[in-house]
């Protein structure tokens, strides 16, 4: 078996909430004991609903925010031990595309600037600037002549495209993208999504791509993990997850997507009540209050992820 280029094991990340004087300390559990492996040259794709933990699990990858507990290995040195200057050098092989790239990018800087930024902050020489700077806008699909205008001259594709580009600068080996295409309109999305497929071919990128959209994800993935309240309820290949969901939270959330075949059927599970408070959430299986299969266990005892059919399922009824 190949030899992960990421391998996050037992992540956990806690916020904690303030409480009144006399009143016990408690805490979010925003991402709760999450074990992945990513391979060189693969999409891993992370859903669930906003909330679920998806985008405190990317950011603590890259260690933009601190995770409490775990161990993530790249390349196999685990960054959460490392100096920083280790934490430095291996930052340069993992870059991350934001939902939202007007809300990352300086509004006073020129698009030229921006770019730049991460390239003298790993002391790449003056001279390959330049011609890394130019090569990258080619790349993404713009022009060199906007190198010198603001990120308000550009519309949201075109600074996504930014955001992409800001993240290729230093030739990383993986991504991180945060719901990249979701405040975008439907036409722009396809057109950055293929880009992103184009750039992982090319580059031989590897993605970690995080969405609350399945279509999107089942677009662009390679194999899926699904997200419910900071854990990983299912592991599984694209096509064995689309086909047949065992989850029942993954089958709710499949039953939602549109079909784009008119002569399937597909029979909605509607959810029932809001995702609970990750500060204080249910006992047991954490899915249960809403899970139209719950049995008497459920309510007591949080079901393993074990491996079911060459996947791996968090559920008692497997
Ligand atoms: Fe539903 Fe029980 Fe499975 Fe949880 S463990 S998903 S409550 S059947």
């Amino acid at each position: 078996m190949t030899t992960p280029l990421l391998e996050v094991k037992g992540l956990q990340k806690l916020f904690p909430v303030k409480k009144g004087l006399f009143q016990q300390r408690s805490y979010v559990h925003a991402v709760n004991g999450v074990d992945l492996k990513v391979y060189a040259g693969e999409t891993l794709g992370i859903v669930g609903e906003s909330g679920c933990g998806k985008s405190t699990l990317g950011r603590c990858i890259l260690r933009l925010i601190e995770p409490t507990k775990g161990e993530i290995q790249f390349e196999g040195t685990d960054i959460c031990k490392g100096s920083k200057q280790e934490l430095h050098s291996v930052r340069r092989n993992m870059q991350m595309v934001f939902q939202n790239p007007f809300d990352t990018l300086n509004p006073k800087l020129q698009i030229g600037q921006i770019l730049t930024e991460p390239l003298f902050t790993h002391g790449i020489p003056r001279e390959k600037r330049q011609r890394m700077l130019e090569d990258t806008m080619e790349i993404v699909g713009l022009n060199k002549r906007q190198l010198n205008r603001y990120p308000h001259e550009f519309s949201g594709g075109q600074r996504q495209r930014i955001g992409i580009a800001r993240a290729l600068m230093l030739q990383p080996k993986l991504i991180i993208a945060d719901e990249p295409v979701s405040a975008l309109d439907v036409s722009i999305q396809s057109q950055i999504l293929n880009l992103l497929q184009d750039l992982q071919e090319q580059f031989s990128l590897t993605y970690i791509f995080i969405s609350h959209d399945l279509s999107v994800v089942e677009h662009i993935s390679n194999r899926v993990a699904v997200m419910y309240l900071g854990e990983i309820v299912e592991y599984a290949n694209k096509d064995q997850l689309f086909q047949k969901p065992l989850h029942p939270y993954s089958q709710a959330l499949l039953s939602a997507t549109p079909i784009s075949d008119p002569d399937e059927q597909r029979e909605r599970i509607i959810l029932r009540g809001d995702l609970p408070s990750p500060s204080n959430p249910p006992q047991g299986c954490k899915f249960h209050p809403r899970c139209h299969a719950c049995m008497e266990i459920c309510r007591t005892v949080a079901p393993p992820l074990r491996e079911v059919d060459g996947r791996k399922v968090a559920c008692h009824l497997y």
